[in-house]
């Protein structure tokens, strides 16, 4: 996907606070955080949203999940806790058409989780 900005993170042409790098999956800063931690995990392959998981590829989900879990321990934030966060679609206000998991943190969050739907 080349006009994707979140490859072009993962093929460094365009520039990013790294946390982590592995084959799979890499974690950056995120560029407008909304927490003292705000960390984005995403896949290095390109997978739009959650409604592109299936059996062959759901095993990256879980290690998204393992390394936002590492990278909180890393950062001093698990006791106090944290949010794990993944917006799909255009209902559920995703921006950016490649999978990434939130770890937001490092301060206590606000109540974000209510039953209001935009009118
Ligand atoms: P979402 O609304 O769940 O799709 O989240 C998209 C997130 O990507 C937002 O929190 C943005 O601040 C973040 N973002 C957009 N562009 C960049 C970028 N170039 N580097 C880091 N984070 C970005
Ligand atoms: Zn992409």
């Amino acid at each position: 996907m080349n006009n994707c900005i979140f490859c072009k993170i993962k093929d460094k042409e365009i520039p990013a606070k790294l946390e982590y790098e592995s084959n799979n999956v890499i974690a950056f800063a995120d560029v407008n955080p909304i927490a003292p931690v705000h960390i984005l995990i995403i896949p290095t392959r390109h997978i739009e949203s959650m409604n592109d998981i299936d059996e062959n590829n759901s095993s990256i989900i879980s290690e998204m999940f393992e390394v936002a879990v590492s990278i909180a321990k890393q950062k001093g934030i698990s006791e106090g806790g944290y949010k794990l966060l993944i917006r799909t679609g255009e209902h559920g206000g995703q921006e950016v058409p490649h999978i990434h998991l939130h770890l937001i943190g490092g301060a206590k969050l606000q109540e974000d989780i209510s039953p209001v739907v935009v009118k």
